[in-house]
């Protein structure tokens, strides 16, 4: 057997245009050429499974092999194998008119990852590091001969007699000078781990030497040989590939620690896990993070059918969930495509509002089943709910019933808590209640006490993001105005009817307020004598806001 031929494509050469394309990504040329090793693979499995294979599986995995002195990268497995026709059929033809498609189409188009793939461009992804690609392959099929191909990245070809004595495949890459760097041991076994740390099959990468414990000695001691086993890079069955009741809280920390070694333990996880109407699985973390936004986003890896595709997942993520840690795998998000078509699908907005339900069903549950620990939690958990009670109507509507506000005595209440703790005592007479708030407690100490002793209750509101949960809840809330505790606030809130009287008469007082107004006469102070309880404060000195405010402009050199 032998044949020689000629591409049919309408463009003279086209590999010098996909290198070009795609030369930013050039790594996922492995990622590529395993993936279809794993297909093979799994292709040969199911056709034993469906009884159109009888003979023996063997032991399935793919190998990953380099030669530095001959300079190739060789991939190698045992599944279905393929015949000279079918070589000519889906390696000539069919990737082939992918290619003219895709030339046509993303003639602009800058990220590979955009690009690679969809037209079935996987197999010619070899040419970006090799100037010739050869396969060596035999079918399972009965009397199947060996075949081999062999392509310099021309629009020539070549299809001989193969030598491959056992089904399965072997594709050869001669490395060209660009891509020398990846004849290298910790280039290759790094891209493995990025790429390929989940895929179903397994993947051998060289080997190890292990201790292997072989009977005691006269003594009793144990004896030790060293063994030879098979390196092999992934986890076939990652815990999002599984059943969230085959699973204890101990597989979901030991996973974290998988993805993202030097992490503290998560505070809680969501399992996801949903085929209709578009399949999706995946862990979501939630991570500790400090009272800031000291965390690392684009930690959420995306998946499809367990082949690592990008950690970038705005638009499939809401973005204010983009702290989240974990996996997602999704075979129904269009994994190659513009930026532009992924916000206008269809899937994807399902995907999303999906995982934004899922935390909220999640986090109702937490703080349903387990009040307490719930409130423990806040300080890490509440960053996240009031970023989506800001960022989206749909999650404040859920999020409503467990966000928790804490006040200055480090007590917690849910909205509806708090609205009823307040309501009786601050509200106005035209009816709108006041909710006050510090977000400088020492600083503000002052004006605290002073609401308290008004019988006022002050909100403790100084994380970052409580600027905009401040506004956020003003807008939502009805009929409640909140408000930063300041002179000018404190001046007005209504006194309580039925406040302690002072013990000082009025005559005491004035006098008291005399001494102190003549100390402080220049400065324009405000001064009030409150009451000589020695637990409170006797006299409070205040400076009015808006003087306040000039003083300090004044003294930054502005005013
Ligand atoms: P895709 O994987 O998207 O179909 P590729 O360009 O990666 O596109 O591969 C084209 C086709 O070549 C595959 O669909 C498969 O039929 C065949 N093929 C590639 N690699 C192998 C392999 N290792 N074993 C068997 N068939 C393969
Ligand atoms: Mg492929």
């Amino acid at each position: 057997m032998q044949e020689k031929g000629t591409i049919s494509i309408h463009t003279e050469n086209i590999f010098p245009i996909i290198k070009k394309f795609l030369y930013s990504d050039h790594e996922i040329f492995l990622r590529e050429l395993v993936s279809n090793a794993v297909d093979a693979t799994q292709k040969i499995k199911r056709l034993a499974s469906l009884g159109q294979y009888n003979g023996e599986l063997g032991d399935l995995k793919v190998e990953v092999a380099f030669d530095e002195a001959a300079k190739t990268i060789t991939i190698s497995d045992n599944g279905l194998g393929m015949t000279a026709e079918e070589i000519k059929k889906y390696i000539n033809q069919i990737a082939f008119s992918g290619a003219t498609e895709f030339m046509e189409k993303f003639k602009d188009a800058k990220d590979a990852n955009e690009i690679i793939g969809r037209f079935g461009l996987g197999f010619y992804s070899a040419f970006m590091v090799a100037d010739q690609v050869e396969i060596q392959t035999l079918s399972y099929q009965d009397g199947a001969e060996p075949a081999r191909w062999v392509c310099d990245g021309s629009t020539e070809f070549e299809i001989t007699e193969g030598s491959r004595t056992t089904r399965g495949t072997d594709i050869i890459m001669h490395i060209n000078a660009d891509g020398e760097e990846f004849l290298d041991k910790n280039r290759i076994q790094g891209i493995l781990d990025k790429y390929c740390k989940f895929l179903p099959v397994p993947i051998k990468f060289g080997t190890q030497t292990d201790r292997e414990q072989d009977g005691e000695d006269e003594e009793g001691k144990p004896k030790y040989t060293e063994v030879e086993t098979d390196n092999i890079i992934n986890n076939t069955n990652p815990i999002w590939t599984k059943a969230p009741s085959e699973l204890i809280d101990q597989d979901y920390l030991d996973f974290y620690k998988e993805l993202y070694p030097f992490s503290e333990d998560p505070l809680f996880w969501i399992h996801l896990n949903v085929d209709y109407p578009f399949n999706l699985t995946g862990v979501l973390y939630f991570p500790k993070v400090k009272n800031d936004f000291e965390i690392q986003k684009n930690k959420i890896k995306l998946y499809s059918r367990q082949v690592f595709i990008t950690d970038e997942v705005k638009d499939i993520v809401p973005e204010f969930l983009m702290l989240l840690h974990g996996v997602i795998d999704s075979p129904d998000i269009p994994l190659n495509v513009s930026r532009s078509f992924l916000q206008a699908d269809g899937n994807v907005k399902k995907i999303n509002n999906y995982i934004t339900k899922k935390v909220a069903d999640k986090l109702a549950e937490l703080f349903k089943s387990d009040r307490k620990s719930f409130e423990e939690k806040w300080s890490d958990i509440g960053l996240f709910v009031k970023y989506g009670m800001i960022s989206e109507d749909k999650f404040y509507d859920k999020a409503k019933d467990f966000a928790l506000l804490t006040n200055t005595k480090q007590e917690f209440f849910t909205l509806e808590e708090y609205k009823a703790k307040v309501t009786p005592n601050q509200t106005d007479k035209d009816g709108t209640t006041v909710y006050l708030y510090t977000n400088d407690p020492a600083k503000q100490d002052t004006f605290i006490q002073s609401a308290n002793k008004k019988d006022y209750d002050v909100l403790l509101m100084n994380s970052p993001i409580d600027n905009h949960f401040v506004a956020q809840l003003e807008q939502k809330l009805e009929k409640t105005s909140v408000k930063r505790v300041d002179a000018d606030v404190i001046d007005k809130l209504i006194k309580k009817e039925d406040a302690p009287a002072h013990v000082l008469t009025e005559e005491q007082s004035a006098k008291i307020k005399t001494i102190f107004d003549k100390a402080v006469a220049k400065a324009n102070f405000k001064v009030e004598i409150e009451s000589l309880n020695p637990d409170e404060l006797p006299v409070t000195v205040t400076m009015d806001e808006f003087m306040r405010r000039m003083k300090d402009m004044a003294a930054m050199g502005g005013g």
